[in-house]
């Protein structure tokens, strides 16, 4: 049995029971069932339901948005929530665009032409920070191009899944094409090691990430990782300094430090150091804690004790280490919510390289703020980690920027902004942060499998020409 906790207040949200081997089983064979029919349905039909999938979300947007906080505390961000249609859309609209293209071998009197055909049952895994986004990036492009779906939710966040499947079978979704399947890591392990599972898309942590590959190696699927991060925010002396304060602020403690991207390496330029140091320090003791649901709440708790547990202990480890605290650093009491699992946005200084902080995920409220001589010094600290998910760059030198952006190791850089997400961009991790990539233009092709079709074009039936 799953039980969900409320993180600010304790409470019970939800008991749910967990699936079996067998349950796992019957969802994997009810999706490889549905693909017979999925792939077949034509694409206008398919660009009917998703649409009118992506219609139910945006009318459902704020229920789902309030189900997720009530499963991970993450402060009610509305204008993400507005955005699930949108995906959808967007991935209806790819369906339509040519997928494929006819050539002229240099063999002779033939002609090729590609096509683009799913690969079957896809498995996808979810963490509990962004339960219903993630999802839908993988969901969207895997069902549009005819694949058929196993989900395994974070068993900390499997009801705003549960509820976006009920939408999606509202929406005319054929049974079958969705499945869930609610449990731990040992029921996301049973599905991936199931054979019928022909492609996987994982969104977690880098070790979790890692036995995810080696599974997913037995039986040569092909797998889509979406992992954690050590990101640098980058600010040159020469920037819009107010602006890069709250960029890193934002960074490191917008949506809690609970984020895949969160700027949680500061790098200042030395004669900029003390000026951001001291905004950034005000803007982590500005932050207001509270209940999520509530408006003028900044940031809500960390969703788990362990979580916070784990935050704790990186932290207690950096002062070990010889890090300094500039702000928070501690739990918080909120009043009215004893069993809230609070913690203040916190900032440390005097962190050095090869230290835990400074090379390993937090995934907490947590940012290091350390200053660098020049450009050469900037990159090379950025770079310094075994993660590659994104980089902020602040600097109005637009030659800079571009170098810098260049050398970076990042999936994605933001110049003189941060935490910008969209449908039709990008996103992925070099090194540890992952393998693959999630929307754009290409993201149908990450769920399909490309195929060649040859048609002789001579009169008479002929041998194929001998290789020379
Ligand atoms: P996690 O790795 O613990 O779990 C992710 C999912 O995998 C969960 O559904 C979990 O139950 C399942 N799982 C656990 N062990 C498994 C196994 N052996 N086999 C199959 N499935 C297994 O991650 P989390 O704590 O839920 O999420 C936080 C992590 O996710 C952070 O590291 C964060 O950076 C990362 N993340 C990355 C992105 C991105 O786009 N790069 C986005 C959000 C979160």
């Amino acid at each position: 049995m799953l039980t969900v906790r409320s993180p600010w207040s304790g409470e019970l949200v939800a008991s749910i029971s967990t699936a079996s081997a067998a349950d796992v089983s019957r969802a994997v064979s009810a999706a490889e069932d549905a693909f017979l029919d999925w792939r077949e349905t034509p694409k206008s039909r398919r660009v009917a339901i998703l649409t009118a999938f992506a219609a139910l979300l945006d009318e459902h947007a704020r229920e789902l948005a309030v189900l997720q906080v009530r499963e991970n505390g993450k402060a009610l961000n509305v204008r993400s929530a507005e955005g699930y249609g949108e995906h959808l859309r967007y991935y209806a609209h790819l369906l339509q665009m040519p997928s494929g293209y006819v050539v002229d071998p240099p063999t002779g009197s033939a002609r090729v032409h590609t096509e683009r055909v799913p690969v079957g049952v896809v498995a996808c895994l979810t963490p509990w920070n962004s339960p219903i986004n993630l999802l839908l990036w993988k969901l969207g492009p895997a069902i549009a191009v005819g694949n058929t779906v196993v989900v395994k939710p974070s068993e900390i966040t499997p009801l705003s899944t549960l509820r976006l499947a009920e939408l999606a079978t509202e929406s005319g979704l054929p049974p079958g094409v969705l499945n869930v399947v609610s449990g731990d890591g040992a029921v996301g392990r049973a599905l991936i090691e199931h054979p019928s599972v022909r492609r996987i898309a994982f969104t977690g942590s880098s070790a979790t990430g890692e036995r995810v590959a080696e599974a997913a190696a037995r039986g040569l699927r092909p797998v889509s990782l979406e992992l954690g991060g050590k990101s640098a925010n980058v600010v040159f002396a020469d920037a819009d300094l107010d602006q890069a304060i709250r960029g890193a602020s934002v960074g490191a403690f917008g949506a809690g430090g609970q984020a895949c991207m969160a700027g949680s390496r500061v790098l200042v330029e030395n004669s900029a150091y003390d000026k951001v140091l001291q905004g950034l320090v005000a803007a982590a003791d500005a932050i207001r804690l509270g209940n999520p649901l509530e408006p003028s709440t900044d940031m809500g708790p960390v969703a788990t004790a362990a979580q916070l547990e784990k935050i704790e202990t990186m932290v207690d480890r950096a002062v070990a280490d010889g890090a300094v605290v500039a702000a928070g650093g501690v739990r918080e009491r909120v009043a009215g919510l004893p069993d809230g699992l609070f913690y203040r946005p916190t900032v440390l200084t005097n962190v050095t390289a090869d230290s835990q902080i400074f090379q390993e995920e937090v995934f907490g409220p947590v940012t290091c703020v350390i200053p660098f001589a020049d450009e050469d010094e900037a990159v090379r600290l950025a770079n310094s980690t075994r993660y590659g998910l994104a980089a902020g760059v602040w600097t109005t030198d637009r030659g800079r920027s571009d170098r810098v952006a260049s050398r970076l190791i990042a999936g994605t850089v933001w110049v003189n902004t941060y935490r910008k997400l969209a449908y039709n961009v990008p996103f992925g991790g070099m090194g540890m942060s992952g393998l693959g990539r999630e929307n754009g233009p290409g993201c149908l092709d990450e769920f399909s499998e490309q195929k060649a079709v040859w048609v002789d074009l001579a009169p008479d039936v002929r041998d194929a020409p001998r290789p020379r």
